[in-house]
């Protein structure tokens, strides 16, 4: 039996939007339909989420990118959230996740929903952390019926995609924390979900009631982001036992998913040198039955605080190059404090930018036909042309503006090879 007809608020959301999307792809229905069909490729679009435009994740649709942002409980600034939400969306960013971590979640999350009309995803876990923690109680007493609410809470309210921790095992939290890995646990879903196991000596009740979340995403079509609890958070931990272990456990979820007619993306690293960066996305990809894979970066070097989005770009183009379907932005806050909304663009840039750099080399139409189109018009020294083929516009006019009265930038001047050559008669004859 199809996906379609297994997932019935899929299968409507595909008939009101297929035809835009076919044309922003420039793919075949057909093709997108066979794609989500065979779950390499995912539809983000809650039902619930009224105003919500649809978007195709995974192969062989375009290379998407995402923009996290929310409070945390040393910043908590609901204005400024939702101002960085409209910077994310006017930079280019194709969905948003919301992380908040502090004050009225469940406030915030309905008014990102309300103004955001890209997907928006969450982890509802940090919601049920933040009950207890606020409460004074540790998170490893958390009733898992509670995480099983939320998500169902979530879902509701039409969130898109959600990150679960699926994957994460007793055995991979325990090859993390008991072994050689020098950053152990780094994501923060997976540490309260392995202090959880822990604990109570219990295996995860996302996966023993992963079931139950499927029957919440199949009735809302809401996407599985299968988290990578145990990703690196160092370059030296990539590759590891833990990481691995939770890497084929994610592959065996995507494909229950898929049987049950619910759409599943993968998370990856994270944290991975650059030499690295082909071997982990191929294999990633091949354990997980090549689900559009969703990587936080990757991280090529540790030593860049202040400049990861920078590092992460490094990796996120040889990641697309790769095959990776969807980049998760990294910001110069990264590693240092919350990232304030000069960030946001900056992270939303600079992923972009490795999109673009990795489609270019894997020789995709839309993004070579973008590079040929600016070098001609940088010859044709053609300003216009050049900031609408830029990917940010705006940053053209800002820095061309003190001398846009000139034919030629202020870089050589009189000294514009473009305009030395073009000026001499005799040249190419
Ligand atoms: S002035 Fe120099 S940098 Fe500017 S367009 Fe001409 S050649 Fe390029």
């Amino acid at each position: 039996m199809s996906i379609l007809n297994l997932n019935a608020a899929l299968a409507n959301m595909l008939d009101k939007h297929i035809e835009t999307l076919a044309k922003r792809e420039n793919l075949d229905p057909e093709t997108i339909i066979r794609g989500i069909e065979g779950g390499t490729m995912v539809l983000l679009a809650n039902p619930n989420h009224s105003n919500v435009a649809p978007v195709l994740v995974g192969q062989p649709a375009s290379v998407k990118v995402n923009a996290n942002i929310g409070t945390s409980p040393l910043k908590n600034d609901v204005r400024c959230e939702m101002v960085k939400l409209q910077t994310a969306i006017n930079a280019g960013t194709d969905t948003v996740m919301d992380l908040s971590i502090g004050g009225d979640l469940n406030a915030i999350r309905k008014e990102m929903l309300e103004k955001c009309i890209l997907p928006l995803g969450t982890v509802p876990m940090y919601a049920v952390a933040q009950k207890y923690i606020d409460a004074g109680r540790d998170p490893a007493e958390i009733d898992p019926e509670d995480i099983f609410a939320e998500i169902e809470h979530q879902a509701l309210q039409g969130v898109d995609y959600m990150t679960v921790h699926c994957g994460l095992t007793r055995r991979g939290a325990e090859f993390a924390t008991g072994g050689d890995r020098v950053m152990g646990i780094v994501s923060r879903g997976g540490s309260i979900l392995a202090r959880w196991m822990l604990q109570n000596d219990k295996e995860n009740p996302l996966l023993t009631g992963y079931d139950r979340i499927l029957e919440i995403a199949r009735a809302h079509n809401v996407t599985l982001s299968l988290g990578d609890g145990l990703r690196p958070g160092a370059g030296c931990d990539a590759g590891d036992a833990a990481q691995w272990e939770e890497v084929m456990v994610l592959g065996q979820l995507a494909r229950r998913g898929l049987a049950a007619g619910v759409q599943c993306m993968i998370e990856g690293p994270g944290h991975v040198r650059l030499d690295e960066v082909e071997t982990q996305i191929r294999g990633i990809k091949k354990l997980t039955n090549g689900a559009p894979l969703y990587v936080l970066g990757p991280l090529t070097i540790d030593c860049s605080p202040g400049y990861d989005h920078i590092a992460g770009a490094i990796g996120g183009a040889v990641a697309v190059r790769a095959g990776v379907d969807f980049l998760c932005y990294l910001t110069p806050a990264e590693h240092l404090t919350l990232p304030s909304i000069e960030d946001v663009h900056a992270g939303v840039m600079a992923s972009r930018i490795a999109a673009q750099a990795g489609e270019a080399a894997l020789g995709r139409p839309h993004a070579v036909q973008r590079e040929m189109a600016m070098s001609r018009a940088r010859k044709a020294l053609d300003w216009e042309a050049m900031q609408t083929l830029a990917l940010d516009p705006d940053m053209v006019e800002k820095r061309r503006e003190e001398h846009s009265d000139k034919r030629e930038c202020a870089m050589c001047g009189k000294f514009c090879a473009y305009k030395m050559v073009e000026e001499n008669p005799s040249c190419g004859e």
